[in-house]
């Protein structure tokens, strides 16, 4: 068998078997566009049952699903609006667009980091033409890849389609710090659809337009990025690409930590979950590395980044970034909403600390507001010198809003015996590609005999989107009514099971084998009659080994099988 895969091929028993569909294709398609058909809904649905069996399973992280519109002021406070662009040029005669990196990529190890004069400069200095026309290509520029529309009717409210499902997350931090108890560490996670209006969309499903994403938001104290499981992983290896070299690398998990290669614990943890997550889902654990971001591409505001990059057909590719984003994004949310996004702290004994207050000057105020003075003034030495804006205050008071100057308040410092302190917590993130991995998963688990021509999906069970295949022998002399009777008894959602009483029984096999089937059952005549009667043959994908089991037990030799027990054991 042979492992080396052309996508080309691939994508094309996606398609046949009901895997991913290009969209809209009796329209003509659109690139970079995909639907999952019926087994790649199945596969695609069990790998972020994985990922919740880690997040919510075993970390205990709280799962939520936000709005895939955000108004403007979302994207503005994220960065994305100013930020989140690629640089594109147009041929100036027959107006092809193209990612003006993409065209240099040959001349440059990291084209993605140039400027747009120094692109210009490239296509110059190395002749770069249209690819489509040869014609003369325009100057560089951003291209926002946020697809644009309105809320509501008529054009007041700009919003965007979400280029990452993270937003969502950081929005309601306060509705998910009080759901935890105003506890920290708190993990959320959330799957879901992301869009990005890709000037080059290519490779299948590694530049989709719309894609689907499962993004983990963990904040924690600032001071301290430890993690209490830290200790069961510390010993384990892994594989990195240090940004101080271009050279990979393998040690364990506490070493990476201790020579600083991993900024800290909690983020090396989840390095470390995500190589064991990609593994688990049958990502081939030698075609699978962490490369650190180099410091010209990691984002400002980012204390360190790892992307997890598997080797496809097409080279190494970016599945999954891990990044310690420190507090940016409550920050940013907390400024551009004016709502305060952050921990109260609790010290182990109260502290003297001086501290800065707002207080109340009750000889202006008396006169003013008579008999509503003390709640004004109560109300006002709640707030925070944070709340000042301008030089003034705002209250509501009765359902109205009242602003108030410095002859009503003074800001002092004065010493408190306090019990903590409010942090702005920051946010460790693996934010995963669900298609890219999907597509990963495919690739590693391809196998094809070119002589025999024949193809088999080495899917890990929990991953394989049919579990078992039941087949007659011959659709007749009752085998097919209890090769029926197995298959209802079962099939469900999380033990999808295939009937198929039609061909040979080694092409049924090689119909299962080639969507990675791992296991099949077939009712032969020594099933019903003989000593071996009540007994049918259960095979496996992997070795095509043969074993005959009672009728009654194939419900839980599945079930076993699924959850771990080896073949051979049963
Ligand atoms: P990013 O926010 O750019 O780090 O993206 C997070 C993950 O989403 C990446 O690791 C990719 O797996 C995936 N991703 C990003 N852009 C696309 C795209 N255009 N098509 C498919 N997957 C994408």
């Amino acid at each position: 068998m042979n492992n080396e895969v052309n996508s080309n091929e691939l994508l094309s028993l996606c398609k046949r078997r009901g895997f991913i569909w290009p969209s809209f294709e009796i329209y003509g398609g659109v690139a970079g566009m995909f639907d999952y058909g019926p087994l790649g809904s199945n596969m695609r649905n069990n790998i972020v049952e994985v990922w919740r069996d880690i997040y919510r399973g075993r970390e205990g992280f709280i799962e939520i699903d936000s709005e895939t519109v955000n108004p403007r002021e979302v994207f503005k406070a994220s960065g994305h609006v100013d930020e989140f662009s690629d640089l594109i040029t147009y041929c100036t005669k027959c107006q092809s667009a193209f990612r003006a990196d993409h065209l240099v990529k040959e001349f440059f190890d990291n084209p993605d980091v140039l400027s747009p004069k120094e692109l210009d400069d490239a296509f110059v200095k190395h002749d770069i033409k249209c690819l489509e026309c040869k014609g003369k290509l325009g100057p560089v520029e951003e291209f926002n890849l946020m697809f644009k529309t309105t809320i509501g009717p008529g054009s007041s409210r700009v919003g965007y389609l979400r280029p990452e499902t993270a937003q969502g997350i950081f929005v309601n931090y306060l509705n998910l710090y009080r759901y935890n108890r105003e506890k920290l560490p708190l993990g959320v996670i959330q799957t879901g659809r992301g869009y990005r209006n890709e000037i080059a969309p290519r490779q299948g499903m590694i530049r989709m337009r719309e894609f689907n994403m499962m993004e983990v938001e963990l904040f924690v104290d600032p001071t301290d990025k430890g993690w209490s499981r830290f200790p069961e992983i510390e010993n384990d290896m892994i594989t990195l690409v240090p940004n101080t070299g271009t050279e990979t690398v393998t040690m364990t998990v506490g070493e990476a930590v201790e020579k600083g290669i991993i900024a800290n614990k909690v983020l090396a943890y989840f390095v470390y979950t995500t190589q064991q997550f990609l593994i688990r889902l049958g990502i081939d654990a030698k075609r699978l590395r962490f490369r650190q971001h180099l410091k010209n591409e990691m984002a400002h505001y980012a204390a360190d980044c790892w992307d997890a990059e598997v080797l496809l057909s097409f080279g190494w590719i970016e599945i999954t970034g891990i990044a310690d984003r420190g507090c940016w994004d409550l920050s940013r949310h907390a400024e551009f909403s004016g709502t305060e996004l952050t921990h109260f702290k609790k010290f182990d004994e109260p502290k003297e600390m001086e501290v800065v207050r707002v207080k109340a000057k009750h000889k202006a105020l008396g006169p003013r507001f008579k008999d509503k003075a003390k709640a004004i003034a109560e109300m006002m030495e709640s707030k925070g010198p944070s709340d000042i804006k301008g030089g003034k205050l705002t209250l509501r008071v009765g359902g109205e809003d009242i602003i108030l100057g410095d002859e009503f308040f003074e800001v002092v410092k004065v010493t408190e015996k306090v019990s903590g302190e409010r942090v702005v917590p920051h946010v460790i993130e693996p934010s995963h590609g669900l298609d890219r991995i999907f597509y990963s998963v495919l690739e590693h688990s391809y196998a094809y005999d070119k002589k025999e021509d024949y193809t088999v999906l080495r899917l890990a069970p929990e991953v394989a989107p049919i579990k078992v295949g039941v087949f007659p022998l011959m659709e007749k002399d009752g085998l097919d009514d209890l090769a029926k009777q197995i298959y209802e008894k079962i099939h469900s959602p999380t033990m999808e099971a295939y009937y198929d009483g039609s061909g040979t029984i080694g092409k049924r096999y090689a119909r299962m084998d080639e969507v990675g089937t791992p296991w099949c059952i077939t009712v032969d005549y020594e099933a019903l009659s003989g000593p071996s009667k009540g007994t049918v043959t259960i095979r496996d994908r992997d070795t095509t080994e043969q074993k005959r089991i009672p009728v009654r037990s194939v419900p839980n030799t599945l079930k076993a099988l699924l959850s771990g027990k080896s073949f051979k054991d049963i």
